[in-house]
């Protein structure tokens, strides 16, 4: 362990006689340790909130609180838990070692210490409590990367849209509690007109600006709980909650609208003059009970609305 780390160290030193609490700080003060200090149990916990040693060098007997008192506080508090506490005796007592080992001290002196034996033990106590900060670091460091691997798994690189497979997760988490809740839920596919057409004419780049509005005009146009994906490469789906067909149709006539109003760039180059979407919903529990059912309905709706023309939805 790095002894400058160790050496940069906070120790709080709490007894209720100054004759005491000066030479402790002389002693400490002399090694390179910063020290705080307390004159009874109320005040060293208000200094422990305050600022929050790295060790805490505890006089047992005080007025107010004592110092078993005062251990067993932090060691029950979530913060204050993992702070070393070595408990200064005044005697040899046996007894006070063992209410100092259930009130969870972690060490004892007793006085009159040796000067080099209470360095020593403060050192060795301060070793620890450094590792188990890193090793704290380290799981949250751990816990961040994990929750950006998991918005990564879940993610599709180009739209920043839900990819397939968290829209197929949700679908059945949703329709699980549509059922319990006697609820309806609504899936659509949406799939571009002639998308084909404007990569071949403008190139790939160009359509991926047309994928990327168009997960933008999804993402801003559907409710908080409402979900939409990249369900494939020029497709997306939709789960919209607790919606019937009557409300699905509001929102995906809406969106077909939006989309072809769109000002996308070349978009009057395209087939039919603008650049449009085709839709097929599908309805629990009317058109299926589970996510496949529903899903391939959606898609039969879908085909039926390119088959008719394109740049239209098609609910039933
Ligand atoms: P339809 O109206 O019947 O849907 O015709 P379409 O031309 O859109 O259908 P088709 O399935 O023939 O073409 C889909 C096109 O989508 C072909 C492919 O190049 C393009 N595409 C798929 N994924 C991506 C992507 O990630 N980026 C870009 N730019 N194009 C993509
Ligand atoms: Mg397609
Ligand atoms: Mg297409």
């Amino acid at each position: 362990m790095d002894d400058v780390l160790v050496k940069s160290s906070k120790i709080l030193v709490v007894d209720d006689v100054p004759v005491n609490l000066k030479l402790q700080r002389t002693y400490l003060n002399a090694v390179g340790y910063e020290v705080v200090d307390a004159r009874d149990g109320v005040e060293a916990l208000e200094m422990v909130d305050k600022e929050m040693p790295d060790l805490i060098l505890l006089d047992v007997m005080m007025p107010k609180m004592n110092g078993f008192q005062v251990c067993q506080t932090l060691k029950n508090g979530k913060s204050t838990r993992f702070i070393p506490i070595i408990m200064v005796t005044a005697l040899n007592e046996l007894e006070d070692k063992i209410k100092g080992i259930e009130a969870g001290a972690d060490d004892f002196i007793c006085k009159p210490y040796n000067k080099l034996e209470l360095l020593a033990r403060v050192k060795s106590l301060l070793r620890i409590k450094h590792l188990h900060d890193q090793l704290e670091e380290k799981v949250a460091e751990l816990e961040i990367a994990h929750q950006k691997l998991r918005q990564l798994a879940i993610t599709d690189g180009l739209t920043g849209l839900y990819n397939f497979r968290y829209f197929k997760e949700q679908l059945i988490l949703e329709l699980n509690r549509a059922r319990r809740g006697k609820g309806n839920l609504s899936v659509a596919i949406l799939d571009i007109d002639f998308f084909k057409h404007y990569n071949d004419t403008h190139g790939h780049p160009a359509g991926n600006v047309v994928l990327t509005s168009i997960a933008e005009i999804l993402r801003t146009n559907i409710r908080q709980f409402d979900l939409a994906a990249r369900y494939g490469g020029e497709e997306f789906s939709l789960v919209l909650i607790d919606t019937d067909k009557a409300g699905a149709g509001v929102v995906a006539h809406k969106i077909k609208k939006l989309v072809e109003e769109f000002p996308f760039q070349h978009r009057e180059t395209q087939p039919n003059g603008r650049l449009t979407i085709s839709m097929g919903v599908a309805i629990f529990p009317e058109d299926g009970f589970d996510p496949d059912e529903l899903v391939n309905m959606a898609d039969r709706r879908l085909y039926r609305a390119k088959q008719s023309g394109r740049n239209l939805v098609v609910l039933e």
